[in-house]
């Protein structure tokens, strides 16, 4: 690398393309790991919308990037600019990470695999699981694919009746029918089919919160009313990681169960992509401490709550 700056004429662009995006923290990110390892990239967040993504794409494309992060609204969008799909991308039918690998567009989803990660680094094996999902927008999606392509052995999918809900049960069948290999068995059901849902609680190993709620400005918030629905067996993950101990957290953990935030996810999605692209393991644990460390998230938390 250049004595002169880290940005030279070697220097590989990785993107994100996506809107809105000046709160994403993927730059932040990636750009930290590819300087703690040395490693001769830089991440670039670019502003675009279903309207500019052809063009974007194909401008990626000739100019050789070696990839990028797709995020909202683009994430299934991009389907169709590919070349080739990951498993998980083709059965979640989205795409949160492209790579060129010699002129081949391929696209991957992460998210799931973050999620998985994520339980994996808290000592949680997902195969033979039986798992209560709450959500099927993009994370409900991912998770529920990878989860099932990892050896989950029922998937249960709750979601409100909304524009999601068609996703829950297009998701379910996916399962079921098209996913080779897999020995999973899953369900689509509404969010008003209480005693379901309790029933589904009482008998699963993880509970997940894959919906919006527990975050701004739902947070206070939790999709699960008391700890009365739990059991202390149950590990309960949330999606959301600000407030770092959601509504849904605390209410787990006042009922004796394993209660995990979202952060693991976010984390180990951005190592899986940054390893797609360099072959590099992310210092995850360094990302963590100078992103994420503790005392940001409680002082976030704490403003959370007294604003309330
Ligand atoms: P989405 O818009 O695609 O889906 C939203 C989901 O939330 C749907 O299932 C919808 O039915 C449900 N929902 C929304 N409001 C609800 C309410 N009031 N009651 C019940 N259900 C409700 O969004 P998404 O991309 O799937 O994101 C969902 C959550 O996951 C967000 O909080 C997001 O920040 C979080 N997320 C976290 C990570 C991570 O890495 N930890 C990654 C992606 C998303």
């Amino acid at each position: 690398m250049s004595d002169f700056g880290r940005i030279d004429g070697k220097t590989q662009l990785i993107g994100l393309l996506a809107t809105p995006i000046k709160h994403s923290l993927s730059p932040a990110m990636h750009n930290l790991s590819f300087q703690k390892l040395g490693l001769n990239y830089a991440y670039m967040a670019f502003e675009v919308g279903n309207e500019q993504l052809a063009n974007v794409v194909k401008g990626f494309r000739s100019l050789n990037i070696r990839g990028w992060n797709v995020s909202m609204p683009n994430k299934t969008k991009i389907l169709n600019l590919l070349d080739k799909l990951s498993p998980a991308a083709k059965f979640a039918e989205a795409v949160n990470t492209v790579v060129n690998e010699d002129g081949i567009l391929i696209g991957h989803n992460t998210d799931g695999i973050g999620y998985v990660r994520g339980l994996k680094e808290e000592g949680i094996d997902i195969k033979g699981k039986r798992i209560t999902l709450i959500g099927a927008g993009g994370a409900g999606t991912a998770i529920a694919i990878q989860c099932a392509i990892e050896g989950a052995s029922e998937i249960h999918i709750f979601n409100r009746i909304d524009e999601t809900f068609d996703r829950a049960v297009k998701n379910a069948d996916t399962i079921n029918r098209n996913i080779p290999n897999i020995d999973c068995i899953a369900t689509a059901n509404s969010m008003d089919e209480t005693e379901k849902l309790k029933y589904y609680i009482q008998r699963s190993d993880i509970v997940t919160n894959a919906t919006c709620v527990g975050m701004k400005p739902l947070d206070g918030k939790s999709i699960i009313p008391d700890r009365s629905w739990l059991h202390s067996n149950l590990i309960v993950s949330d999606v959301v990681y600000i407030p770092r101990k959601t509504r849904l957290l605390e209410i787990a953990e006042s009922a004796g169960c394993k209660a995990i935030n979202g952060l693991g996810m976010m984390l180990w999605q951005g190592a899986e992509a940054f390893k797609i692209w360099t072959g590099q393991e992310m210092p995850v644990e360094y990302v963590k401490e100078q992103l994420f460390p503790d005392r940001l998230l409680d002082v976030k938390q704490t403003m959370i709550t007294k604003a309330k």
